[in-house]
């Protein structure tokens, strides 16, 4: 990498030393005490462990004198239970999608606000994207934190923004060739829809002036990160977040497009074995526990985010000295048990994505077939493919069966299916169908 491709959002912020920045933590971390001892939540929690004041953590450590926060936790403390500040100073709230469950409630004030909307531009800024940046924002505006965390740090930094909002595919092809469209936000799964569907709108990858795409909200493999290149001719970096830790903006690419840059100015991270809850070494792949370091409104301690990945403690070849987190595996709950072996639907999406003739959208279904699980995983192919031949198709069929019996140990049924023709969403995409009966 050519050392003048690095450009810094706030290069100080973004590259101090190692000591300087663990002082930061350790002071923010006193003062997160502090501001979560007025919540009605965590005063109650802290004081049972004997935390009556900040003064009282010493060291980055006693951070582990501080039970998990869950997202029941959260549950049980709507609506205002983790407010620290009054009513009037809050300028905003958000709730999560509520993929798995109730919604969870998150304020914000002013400060709250900027401090995310910083970190956010820090983000942008990291993969090369700057003001002279056409920016097309295909996440949803509203209480889902995708829209508007990138909006205001697009605006910040100056790019001229096209709040497109997600859906409306055709008027999102439209807008993208019209106004010259350089970056993008949306979810990996709604490009690869945008993708299926250009030729029936009449557009061509051609058309575009795609430099580069944030894609976020939900897991995805590196092979579909590929794909997503590949077609729009462009780079596409993961961005990672939740609205419990702000929304996008948490952790990001840099053009080193290897790993993703958690800003430990904002959040202290511990990764732990799910099952022990015990710390786990750099490298090993675990839950992702958060804490918020500059939170006034809802701050929150040890935040079990029921993410997997790792950490990465490696040098940088950006500068940059926050630590990494690897590719998001999935949730921990996402983890599928079929017949005894445990999967993860990224690792399945992992291969079938090196497919070439596998298209942009897929679907795993898991059934009850006798005492045994069935697995089938559907995927659309491309429509030139679908010319009569039984014969190819039935090859390609096996060679998809192949591919996952060698990587995964599984041979579930394939079926293939027409571009087009499996159910889009417009936000995050429903990827699994456990049609077993509970127990
Ligand atoms: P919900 O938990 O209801 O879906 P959010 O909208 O806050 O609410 O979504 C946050 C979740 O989305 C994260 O906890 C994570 O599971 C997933 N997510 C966000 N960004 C990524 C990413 N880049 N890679 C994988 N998963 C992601
Ligand atoms: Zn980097």
């Amino acid at each position: 990498m050519n050392p003048t491709d690095i450009t810094y959002w706030n290069r100080e912020a973004e590259t101090p030393p190692r000591e300087q920045l663990e002082r930061q933590q350790l002071e923010s971390l006193r003062q997160t005490v502090e501001t979560a001892l007025k919540t009605p939540f965590y005063r109650r929690r802290l004081e049972k462990c004997g935390l009556a004041d900040g003064s009282d953590i010493a060291a980055l450590e006693d951070l582990k004198r501080i039970p998990f926060t869950t997202k029941d936790d959260l549950r049980e403390a709507y609506p205002d239970q983790l407010l620290a500040v009054p009513l009037d100073e809050v300028v905003r709230l958000h709730t999560s999608s509520g993929t798995t469950g109730t919604p969870t409630v998150i304020y914000h004030t002013q400060q709250d606000i900027d401090a995310w909307t910083e970190l956010t531009c820090r983000g942008v800024v990291a993969t090369g994207a700057s003001h002279r940046d056409v920016f097309q924002n295909m996440m949803s505006y509203g209480l889902f934190t995708g829209g508007l965390g990138l909006h205001y740090a697009a605006e910040k930094i100056g790019m001229t923004v096209i709040p497109s909002a997600s859906g409306n595919t055709r008027r999102q092809m439209k807008l993208m060739k019209d106004f010259r469209t350089t970056a993008i936000h949306a979810t990996p799964s709604y490009i690869l829809h945008i993708h299926a569907k250009l030729e029936e709108e009449g557009f061509r990858p051609e058309d575009f002036h795609l430099q580069r795409a944030f894609i976020g909200a939900e897991a995805h493999s590196e092979s579909t990160r590929q794909k997503i290149e590949e077609l729009f001719n462009m780079r596409a970096f993961n961005s990672y977040g939740m609205s419990e830790m702000n929304g996008p903006g948490v952790a990001f690419e840099c053009v080193c497009q290897e790993d993703m840059h958690l800003w430990e100015d904002a959040y202290h991270m511990e990764v732990i074995d799910p099952e022990s809850r015990h710390s786990l070494p750099d490298g090993e792949i675990g839950e992702l526990v958060m804490t918020t370091l500059q939170r006034g409104a809802t701050p929150l301690l040890r935040y079990r985010t029921g993410d997997l990945t790792s950490i990465n403690g490696s040098p940088c070849a950006c500068g940059r000295t926050h630590r990494r987190i690897a590719r998001i595996k999935g949730r921990a709950d996402d983890m599928m048990i079929i017949n005894g072996v445990n999967i993860y639907p990224s690792t399945i999406e992992a291969v079938i994505m090196t497919v070439p003739e596998v298209g942009t959208n897929y679907q795993i279904c898991i059934d009850k077939d006798g005492a045994l699980d069935q697995l089938t995983v559907k995927t659309e192919i491309y429509s030139k493919l679908f010319n009569g031949d039984i014969r190819s198709l039935e090859q390609l069929k096996r060679r998809i069966q192949n591919r996952l019996k060698t990587e995964v140990v599984i041979s579930p049924v394939i079926e293939l299916h027409e571009p087009g023709s499996l159910p889009v969403y417009e936000g995050k995409a429903v990827r699994v169908f456990d049609n077993r009966p509970k127990e």
